[in-house]
């Protein structure tokens, strides 16, 4: 067996939803919405499923898809795309992670990574024979610093693996951040692959801004998007991949050997749904942004100590205030003894930097939040008779 995944334990999301499942806890862990998603963008598939083609799609993505890509990051994003050479798509956003890895990475070469970090990264890099290079960000702003990345870039460098908005932080990297990484990145000769899958879920009039289109950067930024997060359909695993030819023609031999390609009939419900009115993506933000602050209220009138949160499904508490040091804990007694399923912060650095900080996700209905709080007002009342 292969060390690294033989020595790796099972995801933290499959852990917390398992045990909400056994012990009927109301699931705030795992990062999926209660609600079913946009019914034209399903109809859509299910009718391809049934009078389309099912065979093999092209193995860069079926053409109306990239072109449609094209057309929706020139609308939402400036960004100009051409969908024959610049555009793939692959089995959801961590297959292109994936990919993008085995392709640009050689045994021994460094890659800069920022924890809190996803934590498929760390094994994938790992596997493609990476040497993982870690930037410790820290709350409550995890914004980068000079110091920061000057201790991790070295002439090793080969790789930045970059998340924004930032799951689990619910932060968003500001453009001065953005312009250091950059400069880091030209200066080293490293390619940034940015996993951007939480673009289109960002709040209080925020407008992403993607790497691939900061000045210099357009040659050497690989682009991630998934159509599970623009649609709130997590299960669906559609990613859209961006990059300038050199980097796209290797990115396409990882993905021709992973998946080959991913199902037509979520490919053209795709297409048709990144064309959709202004309106939809306007009033998703709206209802999740309403469910943040629903959710922040009430934690906050329970004595949660929230942390900012500008984008993602995710809201996080600071648990120090309330006398706790271990997240783990915290997380095991919540689902277990309250009934509410949460993510423990820590799992998402290397070693643990942080432990204090706790994900809750809101992208659910308003009952499903009431409940929990709920729950949570227990868990207050039983600590201030403690
Ligand atoms: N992206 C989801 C989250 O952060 C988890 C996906 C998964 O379970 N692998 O909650």
């Amino acid at each position: 067996m292969n060390p690294i995944f033989s020595a790796l334990s099972t995801s933290v999301f499959e852990v917390m939803s398992q045990l909400a499942r056994e012990t009927g806890a109301v699931n705030l862990g795992q990062g999926f919405p209660d609600d079913p998603g946009p019914l034209d963008v399903r109809r859509k598939a299910a009718e391809a499923v049934v009078d389309g083609w099912n065979q093999y799609p092209p193995m860069m993505g079926l053409p109306e898809l990239r072109q449609a890509t094209a057309t929706h990051y020139q609308h939402w994003q400036g960004l100009d795309l051409d969908p024959g050479s610049e555009i793939m798509v692959t089995s959801g956003a961590t297959e292109a992670i994936a990919g993008a890895l085995m392709a640009l990475v050689s045994p021994g070469d460094e890659v800069v990574l920022f924890e809190p970090m996803y934590d498929a990264y760390v094994p994938l890099v790992r596997r493609a024979g990476g040497i993982p290079k870690f930037v410790t960000l820290r709350p409550p702003h995890f914004g980068l610093s000079e110091e920061a990345l000057a201790a991790a870039f070295s002439p090793r460098t080969k790789v930045v693996l970059f998340n924004n908005p930032l799951n689990p932080t619910a932060t968003i990297f500001s453009a001065t951040d953005l312009d250091l990484l950059a400069d880091f990145c030209i200066r080293h000769d490293a390619v940034a692959i940015c996993d951007e899958v939480w673009e289109h879920v960002v709040f209080d009039g925020r407008r992403h801004v993607p790497v691939l289109g900061r000045p210099d950067m357009r040659e050497r930024t690989v682009k991630i998007s998934s159509a599970g997060k623009i649609f709130s359909l997590t299960g669906w695993k559609v990613g859209l991949v961006m990059a300038a030819p050199p980097l796209m023609k290797v990115l396409a031999k990882a993905h021709q050997y992973i998946t080959f390609t991913t199902p037509p009939n979520l490919q053209t419900a795709v297409a048709y749904g990144l064309g959709k009115e202004d309106g939809y993506f306007e009033s998703m933000r709206a209802d999740f942004q309403r469910s943040r602050d629903r959710f922040a209220q009430g934690l906050t009138g329970l004595g949660f100590s929230v942390l900012p949160s500008v984008g993602t499904y995710f809201l996080n508490v600071d648990i120090a205030p309330l006398g706790e040091s271990d997240d783990v804990a915290f997380c095991r007694k919540l689902v277990m003894e309250n009934g509410v399923a949460a993510i423990p912060v820590s799992a998402f650095y290397d070693e643990a930097a942080v432990k204090t900080v706790v994900r809750f996700c809101f992208a659910k209905r308003d009952a499903t939040l009431d409940a929990a709080l709920e729950r949570l007002a227990d868990l207050r009342r039983a600590g201030t008779a403690a």
